[in-house]
Parts: structure tokens; C-alpha cells; sequence
């Protein structure tokens, strides 16, 4: 039996086949599905179709280097724009900074738009580099082995860009009538943070894309065993601070050692530092994370995932958790990874100055000032000293977990697969979605597509590929959650 949104969505898909011809798949060096005669009469056809248009753009988009840097974002913004613009939809082409364009396009919900009620989907357009020896396919060419699509970006965001571009498409095609707008953005320098980020384009053109909500990278569907486990909504996130650590000394001949040498001491400050465990504290949304795990995990790990912040079995468990993923301990406390190291001009010389590079994530709501206090008492050496880096990460608030739209996911992801729950999550990692909320925007980060643990080890990695079955069930995922949030029933 079809329920009223399935109704909806069906109706949406039936629209978008009227309006669709089917691509030239072969053409594009996309080979063809092997479903690959839509059924105009089924939505599984109709959804199809559409996937299938989606699929060619994903590809197009993998062969557009955007290697950041230098970035060149503007050859994918154009390609993007020319898909939006045969659409009947206007793109427009926001210069960031030479050869570097983010591209903008809105779907109107009525002359006069209310932007704390609009829905940004935003995805970015630039990739990290590959190290082409270490690939199996060439990482720009778009490959399809196997049921999955290889290249940079194919995760990380391009599948995310395509599937934006698939559900405001698709919004058009079906004349659906909204109740908010719905906007599409596509940024650049979002691997880099410099001058041609989110932070430009929001201090630029912010009334171009203003809105209340916002979908973007950052969560995950998580899929174990050819099964969705359950699904990550990213509501916050660490905030990412590097700090150099310097130890001074008197320089001299190497002949005649001294104990006061930069080195010596950088080297025990940074054994010291590496060693230390920062205090464990636990936000709303790790709390409820792995609350909500524990009923989807294996019976051993989800006893001491609820024991977790109890009085007499927490430490025991926090260290349990963390041996059986570190990701998972990184979520609970402040983090220091030591990453670079430098002293020294030649091998008779000692120098009078040594350098080490701390990568610190701090939780939201810490701040490096108290941490550093702390490492400052635990090095306790007047030779050494810590210098905080420009360009940190800001704290910025969490993304409510009783807003509209997070009630819409957490209803509608589990309809798709098979009753996986919906857990709120807090990454280690930094996304655009922190400007967003400094900007009073609810931003929930979540790549639609399920995918495992392996598949995400690509991922600024070698190899990085995404399963086509994947990124169809990713497109019928948001489109459908778009639907339910900004179509009028
Ligand atoms: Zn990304």
C-alpha cells in the first residue's frame, strides 16, 4: 500500500519521466544499468530515469579536475549551470576569486521568499588531490568496474553535488508546489577554508542563498553486512585549532652537547603531549549518538556503550569504546595529534629553536585557551613554548535536534531502510556546516548514500568509488526528504 508521501513522491518521479528523455548513456561512457528500459509505468522506471541522468552528471563532473589547489572550480560551476539552465531553472555564477565560481539557483516558492523558512542543499565543488600511481583507474576518468563509479570526488561531494542537482531538478520538472524555497549551492574551496570558501561567498553573496535550513556533506547512511546499520546526521562538529609548539636553546657546534638544546626538549614535549589524555566530556549529541547505537549494535560493544558516562563503569568503558574505534574515543574529548616536525640547517649544528605542529580538535563548547593551560603544566619547561595558528575553526552552535526539518530526516530515512534508526552526530571532522550555523542556519550534514566502513576509508584516499545501487538509493533518499520538507501535500 502506498503511503500519501510515497503518493507524492511517485507522482513527482511520473512528472519528471514526462519532461524526460533518457540520456545518451553510452555516448557519455556511462555503460547502461542493466534495468536500462525505464518502465514509464512504474516509479521504480521513473526513478530509474532520472538516477540514470544523475549518473551521467556525476560522471561529467569527476572528469572536470577540480584539484584544490588550485581548485579551478569554474569549468564544473559552468557545467552545472548549463544542466540548470535547459531545466528552465536560473543558475547564476557567484565569482569567489579568479577562476574559482560557486554557482547558485533557486527554486521559488512564491514572489516573496521568506529565508529563515528556505532549504539551502549545498554541496562543493572541488576535490583533494590523487596520487594517480597509487590508483587502480585513472581518478578523473569517471571509470564504472563492478557495479561502482570510481574517481575523486565520487564520494566526496560530487555524488552529493549530483543529487542536489537531481532533486531541485526533479522539483521543476514535476511543478511541484513548495512551501519554502528551495535553493541549490554549490561552493568552492571548501577542502581549502581560504580566501575562496563558504566564509567569502557568505560575507559576498549571503543574500543569495539565505536560509533557515540547509542539508550538506558530513553524516552517514551507515551500511554493514549489504545493510543499512543506521543513519548519521552530522548536528555538530569539532572545531579544529593548530597550534606549534616551539622549544628554544642555545645553538653551537655538535661537538660539545649541551642539555639545554631545543631539541632534546622539543622531543620530550611532544612524548609528553602525544601521551596525555585529554578529559572526557560528553555533548547532547554524542550522548544521544550512542544511546541510539546501542540498539542497533552487538550486544558486547552496546553494554559498555550504555555504561559509558556511569559513575562506576564509565572510564573502563570509555577506553573499551575507543580501542574498538578510535573515531568513536575522538568524540568524547579534546584531541592533540602531533603532525610535523622541524629544527635544524646541518648535522654539526645544534639550533637554537625546534618546531612541532599539534593538530588539536576541540569539542564544541571547549576552548584552546583552557586546554592550553593544561599541556602548558604538563610540559612545564620554560624552554618551551605554544603558538596558536591563524585561521582556526570557529565554535559554532549545534544544529537543534527538535527542529522541523531533523524531525523530517529522523521520520523518513528509517521508511527507506528498513527501519534504521536515525542518530544525531557530532564529526570529527570540519564541514562549510559550521559558517551555516554561525549564520543561524539549522545545518544537518548527511552524504544520502549508504556506504561501509571500507568504502569510507577511500574517501580522501585511493580509489574513492561509490556503488551506482548506492547513489540511486541516495537520490530516492533526499528527494524524498526535500519532498516531505518543502512540497505542499
Ligand atoms: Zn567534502
Amino acid at each position: 500500500m502506498l503511503s500519501s508521501n510515497r503518493g507524492m513522491r511517485i507522482l513527482i518521479l511520473a512528472a519528471v519521466l514526462f519532461f524526460t528523455s533518457v540520456p545518451r548513456l553510452a555516448a557519455q561512457g556511462i555503460p547502461p544499468s542493466p534495468a536500462s528500459a525505464p518502465s514509464h509505468s512504474s516509479s521504480a522506471g521513473d526513478a530509474d530515469a532520472l538516477s540514470r541522468e544523475a549518473l551521467v552528471w556525476l560522471a561529467q563532473l569527476i572528469r572536470i579536475d577540480t584539484t584544490n589547489p588550485p581548485g579551478n572550480e569554474q569549468a564544473a560551476a559552468k557545467y552545472i549551470a548549463g544542466i540548470l539552465e535547459k531545466e528552465g531553472i536560473a543558475p547564476e555564477l557567484l565569482e569567489v576569486a579568479p577562476g574559482r565560481s560557486a554557482v547558485v539557483a533557486r527554486l521559488r516558492s512564491s514572489a516573496i521568499s521568506d529565508p529563515a523558512r528556505a532549504l539551502l542543499l549545498v554541496a562543493h565543488l572541488d576535490v583533494v588531490g590523487a596520487e594517480r600511481a597509487r590508483w587502480s583507474v585513472d581518478p578523473f576518468g569517471a571509470v564504472m568496474k563492478e557495479g561502482y563509479i570510481y574517481g575523486r570526488g565520487a564520494l566526496d561531494d560530487k555524488s552529493m553535488l549530483a543529487a542536489n542537482l537531481a532533486a531541485v531538478v526533479a522539483l521543476k520538472r514535476s511543478n511541484a508546489r513548495l512551501n519554502r524555497d528551495v535553493i541549490f549551492l554549490a561552493t568552492d574551496d571548501e577542502e581549502g577554508g581560504g580566501d575562496a570558501s563558504i566564509r567569502t561567498l557568505i560575507t559576498k553573496f549571503w543574500n543569495k542563498f539565505a536560509a533557515g535550513y540547509a542539508l550538506n556533506e558530513g553524516g552517514e547512511v551507515v551500511s554493514k553486512g549489504g545493510k543499512v546499520q543506521y543513519v548519521a546526521v552530522q548536528a555538530s562538529e569539532k572545531v579544529t585549532v593548530n597550534v606549534a609548539v616551539v622549544a628554544k636553546g642555545p645553538s653551537g657546534h655538535a661537538s660539545i652537547p649541551t642539555k639545554d638544546n631545543a631539541v632534546i626538549h622539543l622531543a620530550a614535549a611532544v612524548a609528553k603531549l602525544g601521551g596525555y589524555s585529554t578529559p572526557v566530556h560528553f555533548t547532547t549529541v554524542v550522548r544521544r549518538y550512542f544511546e541510539g547505537l546501542a540498539a542497533v549494535s552487538d550486544d558486547e560493544i552496546a553494554k559498555w556503550m550504555r555504561s559509558l558516562d556511569s559513575a562506576d563503569r564509565g572510564e573502563h568503558a570509555q577506553r573499551v569504546i575507543a580501542d574498538a574505534n578510535p573515531q568513536w574515543g575522538a568524540m568524547m574529548h579534546d584531541s592533540i595529534a602531533p603532525t610535523m616536525l622541524s629544527a635544524g640547517v646541518r648535522p654539526n649544528v645544534i639550533p637554537g629553536e625546534a618546531r612541532a605542529m599539534l593538530n588539536i580538535r576541540l569539542l564544541p563548547g571547549d576552548t584552546i585557551d583552557v586546554l592550553l593551560g593544561a599541556l602548558a603544566k604538563l610540559v612545564n619547561d620554560p624552554q618551551v613554548r605554544f603558538e596558536i595558528q591563524p585561521n582556526a575553526g570557529l565554535a559554532a552552535p549545534t544544529s537543534s535536534l527538535e527542529s522541523d526539518f531533523y524531525a523530517v530526516i529522523a521520520k523518513v530515512a528509517p521508511q527507506e531502510f528498513g527501519g534504521a534508526p536515525v542518530l544525531p552526530y557530532q564529526s570529527t571532522w570540519a564541514t562549510d556546516s559550521s559558517q551555516l550555523r554561525l549564520h543561524n542556519v539549522q545545518a544537518y550534514g548527511l552524504w544520502p548514500f549508504p556506504v561501509t566502513d571500507e568504502d569510507l576509508t577511500r574517501m580522501h584516499g585511493d580509489d574513492e568509488r561509490l556503488s551506482v545501487a548506492s547513489f540511486n538509493k541516495g537520490i530516492e533518499l533526499l528527494l524524498h526528504i526535500v519532498s516531505e520538507f518543502a512540497v505542499t501535500k
